[in-house]
Parts: structure tokens; C-alpha cells; sequence
């Protein structure tokens, strides 16, 4: 706890407190997001120049970055033909040979900068050697003797700039900062009660050896280290920082909801599960009923659920939900399940009603179009309470004019589409309830540590036995034809097939849209018939033509990626997916996801002319691997967490040296350090 007196933090210091830094360059460094002396010193390079060793010029080497140090023997600009562009050029020498800088785009001051005599550094490739030329280089003049030990001879940083601060200037102030402030740059917090309180057992893996990498020693070695290696461990002690700062919000979130939240018994009597698992016509799977052991474990227990349970496409999640939902139910209580769309609400509803009725068990559908089930109104006292019932719906679930009472259990299914907070107004709402939370997007065990940290896991590693293989093909458009010429056979043969375009409507950019194509499959399909299904028609619309889908009155769903989520029709066994570079991998693993669910070999179809060969390479991918986590991986480190997780990202925060799609390591030592520190008493 901070005492009167020292809360006054040195770091928390207005920039201009900084000799050198006036009004004018406070605002350009505000542009950099600095305003304070402590966003300086982390603003993190975004290279580093090994000025220790300077490549003489004779020996530069065609394409290879390198940085050379020469004195200016002839500068000046040249106009072009059409006026339009002028060509800067200066030549220098550093007593092996010359050099020529160039600047295509000659701006007015280089005149008054490369004069004759100064000495530059210059930072580029060698494109010709005849000349020995750098076009745009990075270029920095040596000034007089006091900075020489700032900016040559050592592992110099290369920052983000703003026009107006050079990367001299920017390394001067952050120079000057480390050398006023190094007494404010103290450990964290956190470190400074593990330090008061060391835990008896912090257990490896450990990244960063914090006795060898105090705050203040990472913060210097970032912008001015004594070796590369240096910096990226810098780099690692401040991420660590960033990431136990999160996991302890995560973990303390976690702590204050079971001091608060007392449990409703929910384990169930097993009298409605019993006959619902008879009546599935399939054994559950080993991976299945470990989890149902799991989840029967918390819903008996002193505090709320609070699980996660990851599984693959198709893996079975759904009958693990409505055995979950109907412990709850047969212990009294309601039950609320939230599926991101629509389509997938009704799919649900229309499953589980068919489970539950001979059970007694009433399911509503409550949707933004479906607003006409039964309410659960507070029953005046002298009608008998209604049963326990189970309300299927979208985040229509959440709105306020919709009553839920007596909540005993909140299910999220494909919860990676919702973000983090429509998740917990649901549980708030419910008063707190058990709370399981279902995803089909493997996640990296980075971001599922970050984003799910306060839930348990439970994992369903192995599908259903007895499936199909599902075969992938990367096909040009110039193989069209054939690719057609199969589908129609697997039709023949009694198949179903979904086709995915990436848009709704044509926007002439070059992106095949569902309602243009619509008209020309259906004759070109003929006889076979043909739905169309996209976000812009109306929910009952949808619902009309999965139903003809899954009773199989129509052959073949034109789509969007709409289907992305959840659908579930045994019989379908043709994926098609026209500008598959237009998808995500783990929007298109979803995608393939759809097939595979009978006991046919299946087919996925990847259309795409993409030329470029990371686009190519990512979707080969896919070719070959059905392994989420594998792919999942991949997206993460192709696209970033952000595209990879959709609407979750909101619940992500952004790091400034911690990488999601790298740190693992450092996310694990982040959650034993945040949990070490939980243990120790305030
Ligand atoms: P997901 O995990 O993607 O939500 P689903 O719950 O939709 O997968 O299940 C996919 C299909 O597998 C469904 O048709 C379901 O009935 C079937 N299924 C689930 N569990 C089993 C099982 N133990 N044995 C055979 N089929 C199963
Ligand atoms: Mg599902």
C-alpha cells in the first residue's frame, strides 16, 4: 500500500521536466503517445545499430544491410526530366572508397544538411556496386565530442521517429532521462512483496532470472545495450512485467468472484440424464465423460463454475451441454444457453427440444426474431413455480427487458464470437450462476492463458471414432470446371454440399458475393436444388432453409462464412470455398468443420488464385493439417491475435514488448509469479 508522501511517482513526470524538451517538441513527442518521463524510457526501439564495428565502404556487399561512417565530398540536386522529381545525391568517403546516398524525392533542407565536410553515418543496402550506392538511407551526423559515446562506437538503438525528432534527438532525451531518473526506476509492486515474502517454492520454468534482470537494469539495457542479446533479454523482463500485471487482474478477478459468489447446488440426481444418454443412440466418448466428471465436480461445488471447454470442430460439445444443462435442471433450476447467431440458436433449439421433450423438460428460443416464447414472469404465489426449463437464444439473452430467474447454470456456446464482457453481463444477470463456456477455435495456450485465465479447462482431445476422412484440395479457378463436375457427382451419389463465397453482395472487388452468384449455380446445378443463406435475409428465412437442408430437400447451401459456426448436418460431406484467401485459417478450419460429421469421406475445397505465395502458403496449411492447435498456431503468428480471435480481441489487452503469438514461456512465469504473489498476505 502506497503511504501518504511517497505515491508521488518521478516516472508520472510531465516530459517537458526533461532539460531539452519545450512546448514544441512535448508535442511532437505527444504524437509518439510520450508525455510522461516514464513513456519514454520504455519507448522501444525498433532496432538496434552495431555502430562498434562500422563496415568500411570497399567492403559493403551487394543486398546486405550495413552501416558506414564517412565524411560528405560532394553533395547536390538534380532536376528530372518532367521537373516533377528532383534527385538528391551525396557522395562520401571514409578512406577505402566512396559511397553515393541517394534520395529520389530531394526535400529542400538536404541542400542546407550534406554539405561538404561533415561526417555522417549512414544506414542502408547496397543495391549497385557501380557505384557503391544506398538509396534512402537512414542518415545521422556526428556531432562534436559529447555525444560519442552516445551515438558511435556501441549497439546504438534506432526508435520511432516523428518528423521533427531526429533519432539522435530521440536518443539524447532518452539518454539524458535514464541518467535523471535511474533512481525512479524501481521494481514493480509486485516484485517488491515477493522480495519482503519470497514463496517457498517458485518452480521453473523461469525465463527471465530476475536477480539478474531488475527492472532498472532492462530498462537501460532496451535502449542502450552492451550486446544484442542483452536487448532481447530486456525485452523479456518488461514483457514479464506486462504479462504479470494482467495475470494478476486475472487471477484477483478470479479471487473476488468465489469470495463473493456462494454455489447453487447444481450436481443433479441423474434422473433426466440417464434416459437422455439412452436415448442418444451412441456412447459417449472416454474424452466426454471425463469432462461431464469434471463439470459434475464443480456444479456440486462451494463456488460457481467457472470452465472452459475447448474441443475441435465436431468433437461433441453439444451433447456435453445439454447433460450439464440437465443436472441443473433436475437440481431445480433454469438454465440459459447464448449462441452467437441465429441460425445456431434455432439449430440448438431445434436439437434440444427434440432431447428434452420426452424428457419434460420445456426449451424456448428467445432471439432478436423469436421474441415470442414463454417469459419466465415472477409466478404469483398461489400458481405453482413452472418447471425448470432451459432458454436457448442469442445476446438477446442479455437484454433487459428479458427475465431470468432462478438460474442455476449459463452456457456459451462458440464463445471465441462473443467478446469477454457479453459473456459476464449474462452471468451478472443470472446473479452468478455455474458458468461453462464452449469455443471450437483452439487457442494457443498463450492466449488462452491470457483471455481465459480465470476459468478451468476442460479439454475433449478426440473426436467421435468412426468418422469419414475429410480430404482438402487447393484448386485454381482454372480447374473449375472439374471441381464442379465433382460436386455434381457427390450430389448424384445422395451427398449435400455447402458452397461459401466471402460476401454478401458484389463490391467490385474482385470478391465472389452469394446473391450474384446465386442465380447462375441454380441453373447450372439443376436439378439439384439450391439454398441461399447469408446475414442480410431474415432470421425465419435462414431457419426455413437450414431446416430444407437438414431434411434434405435441398442439396446444396450457398452461403457465407454465416455457417461458420455450429451447423451441424451429418450428411453434408462437400465443402467449396470460392477466394478461400479471403478467410481466416481458423475461420476456414471452422469452415471445414461443417463436414466430416458422417461416416463418408468428406472433401474441402479451397478455390483460390491468390498469387501471392504467403496467401498460398497459409492455405496449404490447411491442406496439411486437420489439427486445430496447429492451425490455430499458425493464424496466430500469420495474422496476429487480433484477426485470429474476432470479437474477443476486445478482451485483449496490447502489449508494448510481450508477443502473444511468442511468449509462452514468459505468459507461464507471469502466472506463477501473479500466483506467488496472491499467496503473500498484504
Ligand atoms: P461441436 O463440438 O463442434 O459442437 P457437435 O456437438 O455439433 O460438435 O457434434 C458433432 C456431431 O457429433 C453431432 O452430430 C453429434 O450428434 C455427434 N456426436 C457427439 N457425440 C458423439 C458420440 N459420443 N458418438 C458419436 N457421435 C457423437
Ligand atoms: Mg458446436
Amino acid at each position: 500500500m502506497a503511504t501518504p508522501g511517497d505515491h508521488a511517482d518521478p516516472l508520472a513526470a510531465p516530459i517537458t521536466c526533461l532539460r531539452g524538451v519545450g512546448a514544441e517538441r512535448a508535442q511532437l513527442l505527444g504524437r509518439l503517445g510520450i508525455t510522461r518521463i516514464g513513456e519514454l524510457l520504455l519507448h522501444r526501439p525498433r532496432r538496434y545499430e552495431d555502430r562498434r564495428k562500422l563496415v568500411a565502404i570497399r567492403e559493403l556487399k551487394a543486398g546486405e544491410a550495413a552501416t558506414v561512417r564517412g565524411k560528405i565530398i560532394a553533395a547536390g540536386g538534380k532536376n528530372f526530366r518532367h521537373g516533377a522529381r528532383r534527385l538528391f545525391e551525396c557522395v562520401l568517403d571514409d578512406g577505402t572508397a566512396h559511397l553515393h546516398l541517394r534520395w529520389w524525392r530531394a526535400q529542400p533542407w538536404m541542400e542546407n544538411y550534406f554539405v561538404r565536410d561533415r561526417e555522417v553515418l549512414a544506414f542502408g543496402k547496397t543495391g549497385s556496386l557501380r557505384p557503391r550506392t544506398f538509396e534512402h538511407p537512414e542518415t545521422e551526423f556526428i556531432e562534436s565530442g559529447e555525444d560519442d559515446f552516445i551515438h558511435v562506437n556501441r549497439i546504438v538503438p534506432v526508435h520511432p521517429l516523428t518528423e521533427g525528432i531526429t533519432a539522435r534527438v530521440m536518443r539524447s532525451l532518452i539518454w539524458r532521462a535514464l541518467e535523471h531518473y535511474a533512481a525512479a526506476l524501481t521494481e514493480p509492486e509486485w516484485g517488491r512483496r515477493l522480495a519482503a515474502q519470497p514463496p517457498p517454492d517458485l518452480s521453473p520454468p523461469s525465463v527471465v532470472a530476475l536477480d539478474q534482470w531488475p527492472r532498472a537494469r532492462a530498462i537501460r539495457q532496451l535502449h542502450f545495450p552492451d550486446e544484442l542479446a542483452d536487448a532481447e533479454a530486456a525485452r523479456q523482463r518488461l514483457a514479464l512485467d506486462e504479462f504479470v500485471a494482467l495475470q494478476l487482474e486475472i487471477l484477483s478477478r478470479r479471487k473476488r468472484f468465489e469470495a463473493r459468489a456462494g454455489a447453487r447446488p447444481c450436481a443433479g440426481t441423474n434422473r433426466l440424464i440417464k434416459p437422455f444418454l439412452a436415448s442418444l443412440g451412441f456412447p459417449l466418448t472416454p474424452a466426454q465423460t471425463r469432462v461431464l466428471r469434471e463439470i459434475r465436480n464443480d456444479m456440486g461445488g462451494a463456488h460457481p463454475m467457472r470452465r472452459l471447454l475447448q474441443g475441435d470442430v465436431g468433437s461433441g460439445k453439444t451433447v456435453v451441454a445439454a447433460a450439464t444443462a440437465l443436472m441443473a435442471v433436475e437440481s431445480g433450476f433454469n438454465v440459459a444457453l447464448m449462441a452467437p447467431t441465429e441460425i445456431l440458436a434455432a439449430q440448438h433449439h431445434h436439437n434440444f427440444s427434440r432431447w428434452f421433450a420426452p424428457l419434460g423438460v420445456p426449451v424456448a428460443l428467445h432471439t432478436g426474431a423469436n421474441k415470442t416464447s414463454a417469459r419466465p414472469a415472477a409466478a404469483p404465489s398461489s400458481h405453482p413455480a413452472p418447471p425448470p426449463t432451459l432458454y436457448i437464444g442469442t445476446h438477446a439473452l442479455v437484454a433487459r427487458g428479458f427475465v431470468l430467474s432462478r438460474l442455476g447454470l449459463v452456457v456459451i456456446d462458440e464463445q471465441h464470437k462473443f467478446g469477454v464482457a457479453q459473456r459476464e453481463q449474462l452471468v451478472r444477470k443470472g446473479n452468478y450462476p455455474h458458468l461453462l463456456v464452449m469455443t471450437a477455435t483452439p487457442i494457443p495456450r498463450t492466449l488462452g492463458l491470457t483471455l481465459y485465465g480465470d476459468l478451468d479447462l476442460s479439454l475433449i482431445d478426440r473426436p467421435p471414432a468412426g468418422r469419414g476422412a475429410i480430404k482438402t484440395f487447393l484448386r485454381s479457378s482454372a480447374r473449375r470446371p472439374q471441381v464442379w463436375a465433382f460436386l455434381r457427382q457427390q450430389l448424384r451419389l445422395g451427398r449435400q454440399a455447402y458452397v461459401v463465397y466471402p460476401r454478401v453482395e458484389d463490391n467490385a472487388d474482385g470478391l465472389k458475393a452469394v446473391t450474384k452468384e446465386w442465380k447462375g449455380l441454380r441453373e447450372q446445378l439443376a436439378p439439384f436444388r439450391i439454398g441461399l443463406l447469408h446475414g442480410r435475409l431474415k432470421p425465419e428465412e435462414n431457419e426455413r432453409t437450414m431446416a430444407g437442408f437438414r431434411n434434405r430437400t435441398l442439396h446444396v447451401l450457398l452461403a457465407t462464412s454465416l455457417i461458420e459456426v455450429g451447423v451441424d448436418v451429418a450428411n453434408a460431406s462437400v465443402m467449396l470455398i470460392e477466394n478461400a484467401e479471403a478467410f481466416g485459417l481458423s475461420q476456414l478450419h471452422q469452415l471445414r468443420g461443417r463436414i466430416g460429421r458422417g461416416t463418408e469421406t468428406s472433401y474441402c475445397i479451397l478455390l483460390s488464385d491468390a498469387p501471392d505465395p504467403t496467401a498460398r502458403e497459409r492455405l496449404q496449411t490447411l491442406v496439411e493439417t486437420t489439427d486445430g492447435f496447429r492451425i490455430a498456431e499458425a493464424d496466430l503468428r500469420l495474422r496476429g491475435p487480433g484477426e485470429l480471435l474476432g470479437q474477443q480481441q476486445s478482451g485483449l489487452p496490447s502489449f508494448r514488448f510481450g508477443s502473444l503469438a511468442d511468449d509462452l514461456l514468459l505468459v507461464q512465469q507471469a502466472r506463477g509469479l501473479a500466483a506467488a504473489v496472491l499467496a503473500t498476505k498484504d
